[in-house]
């Protein structure tokens, strides 16, 4: 089918809006369509489903035209080794670690600086970034430039935290899954909760001592077995401490991994649909984790029928992930090689990162089978809903929307 009839299918003859087309999407993989309007109409039908839809992204980062949001990695490794993360399963799948060079992330920094001085730095991948012995100069680098700076971690590790935190990030999020080491060890595999408790501890010190701005968020992931008692003693150590609590629902955090489950469910449901770049095998572990989600990738049909197939990813455009190497990863929740999008930051500008990111064949997977609006948590209330449904009596500080 040539460029010109696929464009006749796409539109709608009345509204001239974009139709859905999940059968023809296959096709755009193969004639890379770069028609000017189609695009066009394509990002207005994305922002439209994210419009309309409540998620956890601001919905003024979706209204640029330059990403709010980039993740550097200061430090492609992490010290745990969480089920459902890519950090945490790395013989699953191919991944080069490093430590990115202080000067490089300075040009880095000055680039972005450029492209939105409004912009948000995250010194971090899939990674713990106090792994990097030098965070304190990172820090510096992004706080002098003006640009903001969120940070997070596991807190089970640290270098030269008082030192760091003096520079005052403007955020500081911490991960924790419960307030037992039973209990927290089951997510965070190869953590220590008395460790995490600690640092917490010396985190609010420093922050009430100094009178630090630095907004402090603990997001405790909410699992099926960790939603009683460890999370009411979590939740007031927390308040104790000073900081925001902030409970979410487990996901499964991989996309790599995700998505080659979803795609393993669609065909069992008998689709016959285009298959991802690459196949990986799914670790036991990853299985492991799935069982203590409350929200599962099974639920993402049922859960997102409603929203219509986008085109263009929604997300695309809010964010970019920097590799240690200074590469250029496809999204935010992959870790694997083989989804570099291009080799050097430094040499592609911000159209050509969505370019080559516009029909990838991963994304075609991802956007057809509606995994994008798990990842990203689109529509609290249905999250809420589910939660309620599987945890009979849960109550209501546990939920997304606190049960408004
Ligand atoms: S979820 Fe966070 S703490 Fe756990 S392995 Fe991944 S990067 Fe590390
Ligand atoms: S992998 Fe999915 S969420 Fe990421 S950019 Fe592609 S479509 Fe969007």
């Amino acid at each position: 089918m040539r460029v010109r009839e696929i464009l006749k299918k796409l539109y709608c003859s009345k509204c001239n809006a974009v139709k859905e087309v999940n059968h023809l999407r296959g096709l755009f993989l193969e004639v890379k369509i770069e028609n000017e309007n189609f695009i066009k109409k394509c990002e207005e039908q994305a922002k439209k489903i994210f419009h309309e839809t409540i998620t956890a992204v601001p919905h003024s980062f979706l209204d640029r035209s330059v990403p709010s949001l980039y993740h550097i990695e200061i430090n492609s490794q992490c010290n745990l080794k969480c089920k459902l993360c890519g950090a945490g399963n790395i013989s699953a799948l191919q991944v080069q670690n490093g430590i990115m060079n202080l000067d490089y992330f300075r040009i880095i920094i000055e680039k972005i600086k450029n492209e939105n001085s409004d912009a948000i730095i995250l010194p971090f991948g899939n990674s713990e970034p106090f792994l990097n012995k030098n965070i304190y100069d990172y820090i510096k680098i992004i706080k002098n430039s003006g640009l903001r700076c969120t940070l997070s971690s596991n807190v089970n590790i640290f270098s030269n935290i008082e030192r760091t935190l003096m520079l005052e990030p403007d955020t500081f999020i911490i991960s924790i899954s419960g307030f037992t080491q039973d209990i927290y060890s089951v997510a965070h595999r190869g953590g220590d909760i008395n460790i995490v408790k600690k640092n917490m501890k010396m985190i609010s010190d420093i922050k009430y001592k100094n009178n630090l701005k630095t907004n402090v968020i603990v997001n405790y992931h909410l699992y099926n077995y960790n939603w009683k008692e460890d999370f009411d003693a979590a939740k007031k150590w927390v308040e104790e401490l000073g900081f925001v609590f902030a409970p979410n629902c487990a996901r499964s955090i991989s996309m790599e991994m995700t998505l080659q489950y979803v795609r393993q469910l669609e065909k069992k449901r008998g689709a016959s649909s285009s298959e991802l770049p690459f196949s990986i095998e799914l670790p036991q572990s990853f299985y492991d984790g799935l069982e203590s989600l409350i929200v599962r990738p099974d639920d993402i049909f049922d859960m997102y029928e409603h929203v219509p197939s986008a085109i263009i990813c929604p997300f695309a455009n809010f964010e970019t992930y920097i590799r240690s190497d200074g590469s250029v990863q496809l999204c935010g929740c992959c870790s694997d090689k083989r989804l570099v999008l291009a080799p050097k930051y430094l040499h592609v500008s911000h159209e050509d990162i969505q370019r080559r990111r516009r029909w990838h064949p991963f994304c075609e997977v991802c956007l057809r089978t509606k995994t994008y609006l798990y990842f990203n948590m689109v529509d609290f209330q249905k999250w809420d809903s589910m939660v309620k449904m599987r945890l009979q009596g849960v109550p209501s500080d546990r939920l997304l929307c606190g049960g408004a």
